[in-house]
């Protein structure tokens, strides 16, 4: 039997190639391949600035500093989460403030964001968690009221819409990854929407050393930057990713269909649906101690299948590093039972509906043993 993982990236033969050709080419850092593809992704975002990185949490740090976020303010973002939401505001000297997440979309809640709000808050950093637009209406009016900046970690939602409207083609920052796990892959990567040329500028220079030009092309430098720019390879691997998005998604979204027709055991919480959703992940919540079962056997039992299965997210408060800014165990209830009960079952676009049915009938099978 073949093995399924949780996740796996497609790359298609043009695009190997395509690689090959920049590896042959001698430009292999940033060069024509990153200015198409930021072009390609600003015209698929509706004409936004982009701005490629080396990584969606580079990307994430530098959308923070632009900001002008650091020592002294507060960042609200979820408590269920990938680490590198909550490290990023730590890295610039900032707080995260945890929220709640809801239960059935597991999005930040926003009614909790709104109580959290103190005269530190200086933005808010919700997740579009596994490809499901947070209710962007209701994000931009609180943002808005309160003054706030609003850093969207789209690192799932790639291809996501709400209302109709890209993730990305509007809001404040928004930030994308293109790690191979994700809906398209520059192997490592990621990239920044925004709408301020101001602030485009002085990302280019925290991006780069802090290098800027004036019109004779004379280099100052004027602030520490960093070194996050992308790869010409890396972008030769997004171009040819990008042209397949759209049909990649579709392709998740059917078989994410598939499998809430097909899956078969009571008491668990599917993932919801819903418009413009890019199934980044499918993860069902399985009440493991009322089933008397070890969600680590679960998982070692499906690998005797040859099926892969992840873990997405344990509850950020309750690692270390959180326990240490005085959080603790009862403070987020839906973020600690998605720690505790998730698991993200295979889901790809290379997959089939065969396969869907397959880790469908595995676990049912060990879940009703
Ligand atoms: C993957 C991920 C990131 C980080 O992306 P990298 O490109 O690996 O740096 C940030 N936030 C979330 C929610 C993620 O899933």
């Amino acid at each position: 039997m073949d093995y399924l993982p949780f996740t796996k990236p497609f790359l298609d033969d043009a695009t190997i190639q395509g690689v090959a050709e920049v590896l042959r080419s001698g430009w292999l850092a940033t060069g024509p391949n990153v200015a198409e593809f930021e072009s390609k992704l600003s015209e698929y975002l509706g004409g936004r600035i982009v701005k490629s990185f080396t990584s969606a949490t580079g990307a994430l740090e530098v959308a923070l500093e632009v900001c002008g976020i650091g020592p002294g303010d507060e960042v609200i973002t979820p408590a269920m989460s990938f680490a590198a939401t909550p490290n990023v505001i730590m890295r610039v000297g900032a707080k995260p403030i945890f929220v709640d997440v809801d239960i059935v979309t597991r999005n930040i809640d926003l009614d909790q964001v709104e109580r959290a709000i103190t005269s530190k808050t200086r933005a808010i950093m919700p997740v579009h968690f596994a490809g499901l637009a947070v209710d962007c209406d209701r994000l931009y009016d609180i943002a808005r009221r309160h003054g706030l900046r609003v850093i969207e970690d789209a690192a799932h939602a790639i291809g996501t819409s709400w209302q109709g409207r890209k993730i990305g083609s509007f809001g404040d920052i928004v930030s994308f990854s293109f790690h191979p796990n994700k809906n398209m892959t520059t192997i490592e990567g990621g990239a920044l929407s925004l709408a301020d040329p101001a602030e485009a500028k002085k990302l280019d220079r925290l991006r780069f050393h802090g290098i800027a030009k004036d019109e004779e092309g004379n280099q100052d430098v004027v602030v520490p930057g960093g070194k996050y720019n992308l790869s010409d390879v890396a972008a030769r691997v997004g171009i040819g990713q990008l042209a397949h998005l759209d049909a990649f998604n579709e392709k998740r979204r059917l078989l994410a269909e598939h499998y809430l027709d097909r899956w078969a055991i009571e008491d668990c919480l599917l993932p919801a649906t819903g418009e413009g959703h890019s199934w980044h992940m499918f993860a069902p919540l399985i009440p493991f101690e009322r089933l008397n079962l070890d969600r680590k056997a679960f998982i070692g039992k499906m690998h005797e299948q040859a099926i892969g299965v992840g873990i997405h997210y344990p509850a950020l408060h309750l690692f270390s590093l959180y326990r240490k800014q005085g959080y603790k165990e009862g403070d987020f209830p839906n973020a600690e039972r998605i720690g505790r009960e998730t698991v993200t079952l295979p889901l790809y676009p290379m997959m089939t509906p065969a396969d869907v049915e397959r880790v469908c009938s595995a676990a049912a099978r060990i879940l009703k043993s």
